[in-house]
């Protein structure tokens, strides 16, 4: 059921928020809870306060006969309007019979009246715990959360009962005495306000839930919507496809992904171009020279090349073979050498020494073409690290080119400078050069020039690729600066060894 991202955002989210009102509604429950029966008591011992006060002001006139009975009528309207319709406020006295509000207001509840004794003297409180304490001076507040031990049973409430004791000392004598004041009010009313507050904590609850939802849904969208577009792409894409593009915008992760997905296309894109146009050439270099040997082949065996020619045609199908048997093992070594296949062994060479050893091996090829070769080195010995086979390679592919591509009787420059900790080797010529708009391209596979073609026709194209991956598997740089018909200029670098200056 949870399978798809996007449903499981959807419950992750809802649980969260789930959890979030739950721990609200609890924590605020209770704070209510505490928060709203404080706030009762403390009103009910206003109202308590309240009755006293009024008691202190009446007093005088209770106690005397001409106004005893107007000031009782009086104040248990007072009592009763104060008490509201649903708390009970009473004052009785130390024997517990309440005087107050008197018997015409009472207006008492039957099944509460039940519970109370009433004889001769008036009503009274059934129980001596329910006053006796207040009104003997013992303690100044009586709090009690239940049924009034007893007055209150056989009612359908719990009740909070709050009395205290009232003193007075009567006209004519000097003794003290005390009264208590009694409030009650059932409990469930002072839940009421809990109540109402709770309910709208749900309305706007289910309110926010729903709205929440519904963000939620759309949000959850919005994060699982790409991510189905990337796999749908990545399929197509499996399938052979390199066309299909991401259109996601968004500057998030989910962004940064779809355009790394894009480059990995792109890039797979040209991997495939290039292995097409690999054995597109590959086949193509191959088939021109069998085509060649074939003929001259065929012409030898059915006498079309009369028998004094024949050598000479034997002389161009070995050269054919040579140049074959160069390009197959020229891309066999390529292959190892991008593989990592031929580990390069870093030594501490002289490069000038190496270089010296590279003209003595083209010397044939230099005095076939009656050139002249000058080797500029800055000192006499230039010591750097590297492979001395990798790099005598790379000197003599350079070296090979300037020969074919210079002119008879022309000037090849060898050149080691240093430069920091770096030594620069380069090789330069005064032959046909390279145009600006294939100088980009001439370290790519089987590329050769137009221009070169007419005076080189053994070439492989394969050799300053071959180059590139020899100087770059060294951490180093090459470089080519060129003009046509003036010369080219290839450059190299190379880590100079450390001296024994280095290490002070
Ligand atoms: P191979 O090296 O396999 O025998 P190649 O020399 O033709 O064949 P690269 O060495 O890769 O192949 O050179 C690629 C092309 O770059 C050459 O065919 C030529 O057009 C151009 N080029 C290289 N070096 C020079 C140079 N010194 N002067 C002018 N053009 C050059
Ligand atoms: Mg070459």
């Amino acid at each position: 059921m949870f399978k798809t991202i996007f449903s499981k955002l959807v419950v992750i989210f809802i649980a969260i928020l789930l959890l979030g009102y739950s721990i609200a509604g609890i924590t605020l429950f209770y704070f209510l809870d505490n928060y709203v029966s404080d706030e009762q008591v403390k009103l009910m011992e206003q109202k308590v306060d309240n009755i006293s006060n009024q008691l202190n002001i009446f007093l005088p006139y209770l106690q005397n006969k001409n106004t005893s009975l107007d000031a009782a009528m009086l104040l248990s309207r007072f009592i009763n309007s104060t008490a509201g319709s649903s708390s009970y406020i009473w004052v009785v006295n130390s024997s517990g019979y309440i005087i107050l509000p008197t018997a015409d207001y009472m207006g008492i509840q039957q099944n509460i009246k039940s519970n109370m004794k009433t004889d001769d003297s008036g009503i009274k409180l059934p129980d001596e715990k329910q006053y006796k304490k207040i009104t003997t001076g013992q303690t100044s507040e009586l709090k009690e959360k239940g049924d009034f031990y007893g007055l209150y049973q056989n009612t359908p409430y719990t009740w909070l009962t709050i009395e205290k004791p009232f003193k007075y000392t009567l006209a004519n004598s000097n003794k003290s005495s005390y009264l208590g004041i009694l409030i009650s009010t059932p409990i469930s009313e002072i839940t009421k306000t809990r109540t109402s507050v709770i309910n709208f904590f749900i309305i706007s609850v289910s309110v926010s839930s729903i709205i929440s939802v519904v963000l939620i849904y759309v949000f959850s969208r919005r994060i699982s919507k790409p991510l189905k577009q990337i796999n749908e792409a990545a399929r197509v894409i499996a399938s052979g496809d390199f066309q299909k593009q991401l259109t996601i915008k968004s500057k998030d992760e989910i962004g940064e992904l779809a355009e790394s997905f894009n480059q990995m296309v792109a890039d797979l894109r040209n991997l495939e171009e290039m292995r097409r146009d690999f054995v597109a050439n590959v086949s193509h270099e191959l088939r021109t020279p069998m085509t060649s040997i074939k003929g001259f082949i065929e012409g030898i065996l059915d006498g079309t090349i009369p028998p004094d020619r024949q050598l000479n045609y034997l002389n161009v199908v070995r050269d054919e073979i040579n140049r074959m048997n160069r390009l197959v093992n020229n891309l066999l070594d390529l292959a190892k050498i991008e593989s990592g296949d031929i580990p390069l062994n870093f030594r501490v060479i002289d490069i000038n020494e190496l270089c010296r050893r590279c003209i003595i091996k083209l010397e044939s090829l230099i005095v076939q073409k009656e050139l002249e070769v000058e080797a500029n080195f800055e000192d006499e010995e230039a010591f750097v690290v590297a492979d001395p086979d990798a790099i005598e390679r790379v000197i003599i592919n350079l070296m090979h080119n300037a020969v074919k591509f210079s002119f008879n009787g022309g000037k090849i420059e060898i050149n080691t400078k240093n430069m920091r900790n770096k030594v620069v080797v380069s090789v330069k010529d005064e032959g046909i050069g390279i145009d600006q708009d294939e100088i980009d391209m001439i370290w790519d596979r089987f590329y050769k020039s137009d221009k070169s073609r007419g005076k080189d026709k053994s070439g492989t194209g394969l050799g300053l690729a071959i180059v590139k991956n020899l100087v770059n598997g060294h951490g180093q740089e090459i470089w080519v600066e060129s003009e046509p018909g003036k010369g080219t200029v290839f450059s190299f670098t190379l880590n100079a060894a450390p001296t024994p200056d280095d290490n002070e």
